[in-house]
């Protein structure tokens, strides 16, 4: 009888607090202009282009700017791979007959350029099985593979852990069994034709052939055709890895009043693919991400631990940025009990996905009412990000994932129409909003 009322005491405190944090972002919030800037006047910024190191300028400046108690660039080697000019894929020859039709096509990250024009039949399968069936026809062909999302799965981001495999390994499976060159449905459901990069990696043990994504409307087209038909291709593509270079994570502080030297993180990634503005791959997590360190210092609010702001470098085609975070942070014996990640989009915020143990679990759980007014409509087992997944392998620290509504996001996802226009203000902010009051209250009540 006695705790019901401190409960109810502390809730209206926290729910104070929320809205407080709630009204500032949606009237005073940053996010939307910076992520303007990122995209507009730096665009691309993979790992090892100069727009990376315009980047990081950049978000050392703003974190600066919006009053982190310290900042600072943290130097990792990151891979540079460049595309080079143009890629192009078209249709020769239709049964023997010449023809010419350009597809709307995109080298895959880290691939390596066909150098020079490669023309051959294409050998058109479903999925690995079908490859496999399909083995004594592969040598020295171009392999398609038809593998799309699964349009039944609830969550797109199922189907894209489902059939990224086919971009990650597709050219070396057809590799073993001579293929000259791989050509993938892009990892979307769109209803346009932009094609989608992404990272893909070779297996050493075959030969390294040129891979590209083919956008949804021609990779439709495209498999009709070769159902009923024997076609040839040409394919060139210029991707070359350079020497590695340097980068590094933007990293933004406040000092804990009361465990400064325990750590909560909060982050995105800087990089994004060279064909758009990694907008909301992973633009939007940067600018929310700085949008609660903005909002935490205007509400002059003093956490009991030190909270990390971090701009992740390289997680695109090398997480490289998130592994040195992690050694760096074992190298200095840190204690890191929790780590927040935005990249799954700028859109409205629907959850949050967490991976820790149960008692953590059932703690952050019933905060669900208070974060509810905001849109959080579940707190569920599983997530975190692949920036801060190494915090977890290293310290077992609790990580969370922001779940935003993901029926848009691989319309955009690595492909040229990841722009700042495809942005939604008020989504943006919201999503800012409820990352900031989740750090407040593990910031408040540990886990
Ligand atoms: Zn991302």
């Amino acid at each position: 009888m006695f705790l019901l009322p401190v409960f109810v005491i502390a809730q209206n405190e926290d729910s104070i607090m929320i809205k407080k944090i709630s009204d500032d972002i949606l009237k005073n919030g940053k996010a939307y202009d910076l992520l303007r800037q990122l995209t507009k006047t730096i665009g691309g910024r993979l790992a090892g282009s100069p727009q990376m190191v315009q980047a990081e300028k950049w978000g050392l400046e703003t974190m600066q700017l919006l009053g982190a108690d310290a900042s600072y660039l943290q130097e990792c080697v990151v891979p540079h791979w460049v595309r080079g000019k143009g890629d192009v894929v078209a249709i020769k020859k239709i049964n023997n007959k010449t023809t010419s039709k350009t597809l709307a096509a995109a080298a895959l990250g880290n691939s390596i350029g066909s150098q020079k024009t490669i023309v051959a039949n294409v050998l058109a399968v479903a999925d690995f099985d079908d490859l496999e069936k399909r083995k004594a026809e592969v040598k020295g062909k171009i392999v398609y593979y038809n593998s799309g999302f699964d349009v039944t799965n609830i969550r797109p981001f199922k189907s894209y852990s489902e059939s990224g495999i086919y971009r990650r390994n597709g050219a070396s499976r057809a590799a073993k069994y001579g293929a000259v060159g791989v050509m993938i449905r892009s990892l979307s459901e769109s209803t346009d034709n932009f094609p989608h990069t992404g990272v893909m990696a070779y297996n050493d043990s075959f030969p390294k052939i040129p891979a590209v994504a083919l956008g949804i409307q021609d990779a439709d087209a495209f498999w009709q055709l070769c159902k009923q038909n024997t076609i040839s291709v040409s394919l060139l593509t210029h991707g070359k890895m350079l020497p590695d270079t340097i980068g590094h994570n933007v990293i933004g502080e406040i000092k804990g009043t009361e465990f400064p030297n325990e750590y909560i993180t909060i982050g995105g990634h800087l990089d994004s693919w060279d064909l758009a503005e990694g907008a909301h791959d992973d633009g939007t997590g940067v600018v929310q991400t700085l949008e609660v360190l903005r909002a935490l210092k205007v509400l002059n609010y003093q956490p009991k631990h030190s909270i990390r702001f971090v701009l992740f470098a390289n997680e695109e085609n090398g997480t490289r940025g998130a592994e040195k975070y992690a050694a760096e942070a074992k190298a200095k014996n840190e204690k890191h009990i929790f780590a927040l990640e935005s990249d799954a989009g700028g859109f409205t915020p629907r959850g949050f996905g967490f991976t820790m143990n149960a008692a953590q679990l059932n703690k952050v759980q019933a905060w669900l009412p208070l974060l509810r007014p905001y849109g959080i409509e579940q707190l569920s087992v599983g997530g975190g990000g692949s920036d801060i997944g190494p915090l977890n392998q290293q310290f077992g620290t609790a990580l969370g994932g922001l779940m935003p509504d993901g029926q848009r996001y691989f319309d955009i996802h690595h492909a040229a129409n990841d722009v700042f226009e495809n942005v939604n203000k008020r989504e943006l902010l919201l999503g800012a909003v409820n990352m900031t009051a989740l750090i407040y209250l593990i910031d408040k009540y540990g886990l």
